[in-house]
């Protein structure tokens, strides 16, 4: 027996409104989302991978991350996100995420593990050398051949992340140019 398209669709439609009227009050439906988080700490964030800046809904129990959803309270993306945030959960939960620091000196062909003081201090010992071997206080404009005040150093860039909020960024801008840099990046660019 033949069936036409519309017929199909109206029974399609009939169907459904059937389970629809059939369900008990109470019984999860559109609710699902709720009950699936229910008696979780939520707590919002930003998601860390690019300048969009989306929001998030962490949810977690006993301290552990147990879902990522995006923020339907969130101005941006009003509770969309794209692959990447929507993947946000496995930055928490994932056995491949690197948790220690690795070093491999100049040279060498071997990571090895550090500790964070460790490498906190070798951060601010190599810019402090960098920055005292190649700060410049007055260079001569190629232009005009006068010299000018510029208190810089070409020596070093800094690196910024989605991650960072408004305030965060802020704070790195000022400190970056109070070390005379001026070349300041942003991770959600390249
Ligand atoms: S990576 Fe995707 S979810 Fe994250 S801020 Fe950018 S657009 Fe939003």
């Amino acid at each position: 027996m033949g069936i036409s398209r519309r017929k199909f669709l109206q029974g399609g439609a009939l169907a459904t409104a059937g389970l629809t009227l059939s369900g008990k009050p109470g019984e999860a439906s559109v609710d699902a989302p709720d009950l699936r988080t229910k008696g979780l700490k939520s707590t919002t964030t930003i998601c860390p991978f690019c300048s969009v800046g989306c929001g998030l809904l962490v949810h977690t129990k006993n301290g552990k991350v147990v879902n990522t959803e995006g923020d339907p309270q969130h101005p941006i993306n009003q509770g969309a996100l794209c692959p990447k945030g929507g993947a946000l959960f496995q930055i928490a939960n994932n056995d491949r995420r690197l948790q220690k620091v690795m070093y491999r000196a100049p040279g060498s062909d071997r990571w090895e593990e550090k500790n964070w003081d460790w490498a906190l201090d070798r951060i601010a010992r190599n810019m402090k050398e960098t920055r005292d071997k190649t700060f410049k206080a007055r260079e001569t404009n190629k232009k005009d051949s006068k010299e000018y005040l510029v208190n810089r150093t070409d020596g070093m860039a800094f690196f910024g992340g989605a991650g960072l909020d408004n305030e965060e960024c802020y704070l790195w801008s000022k400190f970056a140019r109070a070390m005379g840099v001026g070349q300041l990046e942003h991770q959600a660019r390249l």
